[in-house]
């Protein structure tokens, strides 16, 4: 079995920032957002089901989800959003899974999920959880930046999700993401000689 660091934060931590370094050093990426996106895309394996439990009005004229209205039926409705989850939560475990498999060529995989914390079934796949941290200020004002959404409105998505605390206290690992990026690389670097050593000592063990 390959190696597998579970990498999370919250939203606007620098995940996929961080994720990108890794990938630099030619860790496999397995991103369970892309995964969700390709679900809910035209065609997507979450589409029929998607169509059976929400009806017509949740997708858009090209065939995908009607991200912003599921947005707003979710947050308008909680049933809605376990309707939602209890669709997709299996196919993205089922195919991050199978992606995880598959990655053999790389000396280990970071699988990206922003839900690790909170969702079922990744924390107990994972060989080690690696938070991405930072304050929230800081996650409230890089989101803002970056979608142009109001201070309150990041506020709301962040109330959906695991607290820094209950995060942190996950974590086997800790990327501090306060600074600017010539702050993750030192740190990156530190992590990714360490994942290389335990990859290396699991393989053994396991022969
Ligand atoms: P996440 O994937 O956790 O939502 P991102 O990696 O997309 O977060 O980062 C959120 C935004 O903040 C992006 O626009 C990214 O470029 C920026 N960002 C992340 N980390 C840093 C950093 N250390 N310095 C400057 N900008 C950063």
């Amino acid at each position: 079995m390959t190696f597998l660091v579970g990498l999370t934060g919250g939203i606007g931590s620098g995940k996929s920032t961080v994720a990108e370094l890794f990938a630099q050093r030619g860790v496999a990426l397995v991103d369970t957002d892309a995964i969700a996106h390709a679900l809910t895309r035209p065609q997507g394996a979450a589409m029929a089901p998607i169509r059976l439990a929400f009806g017509d009005g949740v997708i858009g004229a090209d065939g995908a989800l009607d991200r912003a209205g599921m947005r707003s039926l979710v947050f308008s409705d909680r049933s809605a959003k376990a309707k939602l989850e209890a669709i997709l939560h299996p196919l993205i475990r089922q195919q991050s899974a199978a992606l995880c498999a598959a990655a053999t060529d790389a000396p280990y995989v970071l699988l990206v999920v922003p839900l690790l914390v909170e969702a079922g079934g990744y924390r107990e796949r994972a060989d080690r959880i690696l938070v991405v941290d930072c304050t929230e200020a800081v996650q409230i004002s890089r989101v803002v930046a970056r979608s142009g959404l109001t201070a309150d409105a990041v506020k709301a998505i962040m109330a959906t999700q695991a607290s820094r605390s209950e995060r942190c206290s996950a974590a086997d690992d800790l990327v501090l993401n306060d600074g600017g990026l010539a702050a993750l690389q030192p740190q990156v670097e530190a992590l990714h000689l360490r994942y290389l050593q335990l990859a290396c000592d699991k393989a053994h063990a396991g022969r």
